[in-house]
């Protein structure tokens, strides 16, 4: 009995922690006292901007929320994989649920064992019907867990945090509605995808990696293409921008540039957020710009005509398709290390074979692990792009005196810190930080003066 508990021990350490965490920045009392600090950001003696009192107070808790997110969930993933939770999961799935699903549900097992039908022979004795069904219930009951865990802790960063902060508009109700949402499309999503993942090892349990990296990069191209049309509008009234003066302004920005940009459209982000924000999504025919209207509302037409000739760069430079393509191939090659792994590692771990759903968890901590060892790089390339955006919005709409004051409104905003450290700026850094994106702007500017003080040359 002893052995059993000491295994669990560090399983149940980790859940506590999630568990407990949020009311441990919540009885920091930071959030409190934030209502009553100064957002505005100030320049220093020498020119530097110093963040505002209440972005530093954010701060201080977001980057050890952000650090816990990062660090604990592998832990978590791990923990619950070596303390044999995922075998004993996998077993109770077997040897109770599927036996009960079969005769309340009899439709749903017939329906599997149906949709082997078309599978050759050989295909289906690889992968029965019960076992499918038990590589679907594992991923849905072991994600729903994790959905189910981490809700106190995303309910306090983001409703409790947020509207600590004045960030957020949302309700209660409005705030589980969205939640709902996202666990059920996430649910879906990843049911599907892991359950095909699973399925496609047992049946080519040598070359499974060419094949499922192959769906994942089709994958990966159809969400980006379907998120704005089927998912956005579950969240947000999708629109497209009805101000005839700047839709002028930004359709002869792109006709300069050579791009057949057609419609830019606006979501209600208002109605949850007090934050502003603006992207790029889709490519080819299929990309499109999108606002949230809380720029429309708070910002000069001259600092809206910033912003979209920023994301235009994103458009022009194609970044959304390369970031596809860049992760499609990294993706792929991941496939066939992760074998290289499942078949050195199946064994100590007490898995049946490299291909058991059981080490689910395990994969699960191996991407997550991966994934945060490679934030810096992923980073460099984020911000890279983002850099050739700024150049493009400051070249094509020749504003950098707005370009400047755009970017102090926003992190005034968005109570965003724009000194970062080094380290910080490495590790959670997508975008350049206010400090360099200003910096920018102001060489520009003074470009422009000696340019013009130099007056026409005859
Ligand atoms: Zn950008």
């Amino acid at each position: 009995m002893k052995t059993i508990k000491d295994k669990h021990l560090f399983l149940w350490l980790i859940i506590i922690v999630i568990l407990i965490s949020p009311l441990i920045y919540y009885f920091t009392g930071i959030g409190q006292a934030a209502s009553n600090l100064p957002a505005e950001i100030t320049r220093l003696p020498g020119g530097t901007l110093a963040n505002s009192p209440k972005a530093e107070a954010l701060h201080s808790l977001s980057l050890p929320i952000g650090l816990e997110r990062m660090l604990i969930y592998p832990l978590l993933l791990l923990a619950f994989q070596l303390s044999g939770m995922g075998i004993a999961l996998r077993n109770h799935l077997e040897t109770q649920i599927h036996p009960r699903l079969s005769n309340r549900l009899p439709w749903l097992v017939q329906l599997t064992g149906r949709a082997g039908r078309w599978l050759p022979p050989s295909w289906r004795k690889r992968l029965p019907g019960r076992d499918l069904l038990v590589i679907a219930l594992f991923i849905l009951t072991f994600n729903l867990g994790i959905y189910l865990l981490y809700l106190p802790f995303n309910f306090y960063r983001g409703f409790v945090l947020m509207h600590q902060f004045g960030l957020s508009t949302q309700t209660v109700p409005g705030w589980f509605s969205d939640w709902g949402k996202n666990v059920l499309i996430g649910l879906v999503i990843e049911g599907s995808l892991w359950t095909g993942f699973f399925a496609l090892m047992r049946l080519l349990p040598r070359r499974w990696p060419v094949l499922a990296g192959g769906l994942l990069v089709a994958t990966s191209f159809v969400l980006v293409l379907l998120t704005p049309i089927l998912i956005t509008p579950l969240f947000y009234t999708v629109q497209p921008l009805e101000d005839a003066n700047l839709r002028t302004r930004i359709l002869n920005i792109a006709e300069r540039a050579g791009m057949p940009v057609e419609e830019v459209y606006v979501i209600d982000a208002s109605a949850k957020t007090t934050q502003v924000n603006a992207y790029v999504t889709g490519f080819g025919r299929a990309q499109r710009i999108v606002l949230f209207d809380t720029l429309l509302a708070g910002y000069t037409p001259d600092e809206v005509e910033v912003v979209l000739a920023h994301e235009l760069g994103h458009w022009y430079y194609r970044h959304v398709l390369l970031g596809l393509l860049a992760m499609g191939a990294i993706g792929w090659l991941g496939l066939f290390a992760l074998r290289w792994l499942l078949n050195r590692t199946w064994q100590g771990l007490g898995l049946r074979n490299p291909t058991d759903v059981a080490g689910l968890p395990f994969i699960l901590a191996t991407i997550a692990v991966v994934s945060m060892l490679s934030l810096p790089v992923q980073n460099a390339f984020s911000r890279y792009g983002e850099n050739q955006a700024d150049t493009f919005a400051l070249t094509v709409s020749q504003k950098p005196a707005a370009f400047i004051q755009l970017f102090t409104h926003l992190a005034e905003q968005n109570l965003t810190i724009v000194n970062p450290p080094a380290w910080e700026k490495l590790v959670f850094y997508t975008h350049p930080p206010a400090t360099e994106r200003i910096r920018r702007a102001e060489h520009t500017l003074q470009a422009q003066t000696d340019e013009n003080k130099k007056g026409p040359v005859n």
